[in-house]
């Protein structure tokens, strides 16, 4: 059984981010520069944030930190994005999600100029995806990708179970494995589903975004089948030093004994979304410089 580890191959990305981003201010200048927007006090927004904002540090991302009370209206914000969209040293605006409910989240998203768009959640990107067109693409997405190529996972032609239809996460991931370099058969369940266990059962890849933990246990997996564990959820736990502990979508203890290959949570596929996330911010820029990596 093959442990893929997210942070391993994330620091790795992030070696060649900084690399890039070095090239970048040696010949512009400037670093490249990341708009962080984060609206209100979610303590799960605010450690996402600090945590991008350390791997901006570490790679050579200048970060511009725009932190705003929940109170901020939605004209306010969609005037601080079209300050964003039109300033030139600006490469890259991330809006840290969920925005307060009397914000409306597609309106935001679609606001970003989609060559800034590093989340790749906007329209345009999404189409783009769903074409095969170049585009900035959705981060998690990505990094599964890039962590299933660094171990020599295949997809050509292999059977693939997504469990989950969310907009980051599930959706892109499946017209990702869809295209003609990846050559996937893509199954993708969700809470409606009437039974998700022959689909994982007869998968050679399961990718598992839901955040409910122990949904996929030992009996459910194909023999050698690589699972990809996206859902990451705080368990309370009197019995760590921390009161808690993070738990996947997978039971990994049983798991772990019949697949081929899995990802620990944390450790897995979450360093993965922040590298990714660097290098959409380093590609944005030589993008808006006219220049392809
Ligand atoms: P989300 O928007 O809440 O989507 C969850 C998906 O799971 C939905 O499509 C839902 O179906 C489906 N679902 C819920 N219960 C189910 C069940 N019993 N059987 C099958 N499907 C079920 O969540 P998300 O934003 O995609 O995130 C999912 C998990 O991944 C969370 O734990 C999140 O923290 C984690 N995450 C981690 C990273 C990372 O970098 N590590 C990145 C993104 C997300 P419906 O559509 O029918 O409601």
């Amino acid at each position: 059984m093959i442990s893929l580890e997210g942070t391993e191959l994330a620091s790795i990305v992030k070696k060649q981010c900084a690399a890039d981003a070095s090239d970048f201010l040696s010949r512009f200048g400037r670093k490249p520069l990341l708009a962080v927007v984060l609206i209100g006090s979610n303590p799960s927004s605010r450690s996402y944030v600090f945590g991008k904002r350390k791997a901006c540090d570490l790679v050579g991302i200048d970060h511009r930190d725009l932190f705003f009370p929940s109170e901020m209206t939605e004209p306010g914000l969609l005037e601080l994005i079209d300050g964003l969209n039109t300033d030139d040293d600006v490469d890259g605006i991330l809006v840290q999600l969920p925005l307060p409910k009397h914000i409306n989240e597609s309106k935001v998203i679609n606001r970003i100029l989609p060559s800034k768009d590093v989340d790749g959640f906007t329209p345009i990107n999404m189409g783009n995806l769903l074409l095969g067109n170049p585009c900035l693409a959705p981060c998690t997405p990505k990094g599964i990708l890039k962590m299933l190529d660094y171990y020599g996972i295949s997809t050509d032609s292999k059977d693939v179970c997504i469990i989950g239809r969310s907009n980051i996460v599930g959706k892109p991931l499946s017209a990702m494995l869809l295209q003609k370099d990846r050559n996937a058969t893509v199954t993708v369940c969700h809470s409606l589903t009437s039974n998700i266990r022959p689909h994982v059962a007869e998968s050679d890849i399961v990718i598992t975004a839901v955040g409910k933990p122990g949904i996929i246990d030992a009996s459910m997996v194909k023999p050698g089948a690589a699972v990809i564990d996206v859902g990451i959820t705080r368990v309370e736990d009197p019995s760590s030093p921390k009161g808690y502990h993070w738990a996947g979508d997978a039971d990994y203890e049983s798991v772990s004994r019949v697949c081929g290959a899995i990802t620990p949570v944390p450790g897995g596929v979450g360093p993965m979304t922040i590298a990714m996330l660097m290098s959409n911010t380093v590609d944005a820029a030589f993008m808006r410089k006219g220049i392809k990596r």
